[in-house]
């Protein structure tokens, strides 16, 4: 058959991609299909041709399979985040299980028996909405030229106006619209990706799930387009504001009553970066849980979001959450009376889906099979999260992490928590870990019982893989955000002589095609 671009054809879609788009055949050809599902009947209009396959868009569901639900959140298609919103959410385990399997399979070399066999049931969310505890919102103009915030587009750079995100707290929609209203009302341009210019970038909220606690962190253009008019009338503002003396007292009574037993440091700031910086930090401060408000200052005309300058405007620069270890007897997870309070700051990593972050966390602990004698490495440690559970059922835990303010963050959660055998150093794991063993220092730490990898979505550097090998703990927990990665890293330590012996997928992403991954290996043969 002769395919061409923007040809309509009816395809029953039989089968799901690994990002969620649908794949049907019309006479052994593929077509890839975004938002179409297994057991749709569907029209479709092919976007790009390819020799054996061709990408498609969907115009009509014709038969709708018996797996789809309408989707609640009434922008789901346009914007990029939730690729599977409209595929019934145990199909989405399945989907997502099957997703890790084959990688396991395809890329790990793992035997599927081998595989089924291992892979324990995937952990769900009973409630798989309104469970992610940090939103970044980037700010731009519409066509018509309004202000408007919301999210990217899949792959392009164009926003889809949406403020109360069905994924986010509610407490989303309340900040951004006094960030847009103050914006309209002050005449505050947001920045324009395309010249550098404009002041408002994005607006990172985190809310901690537990504690109530709310922060805002403000990520502005410093960089050259940003010296306008506007800058100048903020200087002007700052010369003439008020000294420090009295200055947010008002909220610091309002926002202390009820949420904090210890003393913090409240933080008037009188310098200036906004327009009418002052009135934005009012009305934002009076939303309940209010507890940081930040800028953060990004000249750079990157993608990354936060620049390196955070100051903090009113109240703290930090919010703290908190975490229970959870008991698993492999269906179900009950609380214990053991939990962990962590100090979070804006460029920390923290789990955006503490729900599941306390089942996954569990697993982890549950798979490393602690019983109060072991050593224990937690490579990739963040703000000490795992380490910290870690630390409640082992002799002593070493954390290593790349930003320092996150491991600032894990040395004060250890010590705010009471815990003194956990330890954290500032680095690479794939740096960290070699000094570590080249310098042949604590025997214990040399040769750990346990060492635990939760590495970001490219997965662990060789050269960290393989000081782990060197190391030949008897265990090594995996703990994966990306199951290409992992499938690969497994493939060398088991080359290296581990045994996969268990996994299993915990959901914190629902709706998304993103899915985390625990595995445990355990040593082949034990050496003299
Ligand atoms: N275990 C933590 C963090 C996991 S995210 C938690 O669950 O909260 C991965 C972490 O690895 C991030 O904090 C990131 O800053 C850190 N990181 C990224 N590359 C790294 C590297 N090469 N060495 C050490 N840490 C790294």
């Amino acid at each position: 058959m002769d395919f061409r671009k923007n040809q309509i054809y009816t395809v029953t879609i039989e089968d799901i991609g690994t990002e969620g788009e649908g794949i049907g055949k019309i006479e052994g050809f593929s077509l890839f299909v975004k938002d179409a599902l297994p057991g749709d009947v569907a029209k479709v209009r092919l976007t790009k041709v390819k020799k054996n396959y061709a990408y498609a868009r969907l115009e009509e569901v014709v038969e709708p399979s018996p797996d789809r639900v309408k989707p609640p959140c009434p922008v789901s298609r346009q914007c990029g985040g939730c690729q599977i919103q409209a595929l019934a959410y145990e199909k989405q385990l399945a989907f997502k299980q099957s997703k890790v399997e084959n990688n396991l399979i395809r890329i790990g070399g793992f035997e599927p028996e081998k595989i089924r066999r291992i892979m324990e049931p995937a952990i769900g969310m009973e409630h798989p909405w309104r469970y992610r505890n940090k939103a970044q919102y980037p700010f731009g103009r519409s066509k018509e030229g309004k202000t408007v915030t919301g999210f990217y587009a899949g792959r392009t750079h164009s926003i889809v106006a949406n403020t109360d995100c069905l994924l986010g707290a509610p407490e989303n929609k309340k900040v951004l619209e006094i960030l847009l209203r103050h914006m309209e009302q002050y005449d505050v341009p947001a920045y324009d990706e395309g010249n550098g210019q404009g002041l408002v970038r994005h607006v990172l909220i985190r809310k901690g799930f537990f504690t109530g606690e709310l922060m805002v962190c403000i990520v502005l253009n410093t960089g050259g387009g940003a010296a306008d008019a506007k800058m100048e009338r903020v200087k002007k503002e700052e010369d003439t504001s008020k000294t420090d003396e009295g200055y947010h007292t008002c909220h610091e009574e309002d926002a202390v009553a009820g949420t904090c037993q210890e003393k913090i440091t409240w933080c008037g700031q009188r310098k200036k970066w906004i327009p009418e910086q002052d009135k934005l930090v009012d009305r934002l401060a009076m939303l309940p849980g209010m507890t940081s408000i930040s800028v953060n200052l990004n000249p750079e005309r990157t993608n990354v979001i936060l620049g390196k300058e955070t100051h903090t405007v009113w109240g703290r620069g930090k919010i703290r959450d908190k975490m229970h270890l959870l008991q698993t007897d492999g269906d179900g997870f009950m609380k214990t009376d053991k939990s962990v309070i962590y100090e979070i700051s804006p460029a920390s990593f923290y789990q955006v889906n503490p729900v599941q972050a306390e089942k996954l966390y569990s697993t982890a602990l549950a798979y490393a099979e602690l019983t109060g004698k072991e050593t224990v490495w937690d490579l990739y440690c963040g703000i000490g999260t795992i380490s910290l559970f870690l630390s409640f059922a082992a002799k002593q835990v070493c954390g290593v992490e790349a930003v320092s303010e996150a491991v600032e963050d894990a040395r004060e959660n250890a010590r705010k928590n009471g815990i003194g055998n956990v330890r954290f150093f500032e680095g690479k794991a794939e740096e960290v870990l070699p000094e570590f063993y080249r310098a042949g220092e604590e025997p214990d730490m040399l040769c750990p019982d346990v060492i635990v990898v939760d590495p970001p979505r490219k997965g662990c550097d060789e050269t960290c893989l393989q000081t782990i090998l060197k190391m030949r703990p008897e265990r090594i927990v995996y703990v994966s955000c990306d199951s290409a990665t992992l499938a690969r890293d497994l493939k060398i330590l088991c080359g290296g002589g581990y045994e996969l012996r268990r996994g299993r997928i915990c959901d914190q992403f629902c709706q998304s095609v993103h899915v985390e991954t625990v595995c445990l290996l355990s040593k082949r043969w034990r050496c003299c």
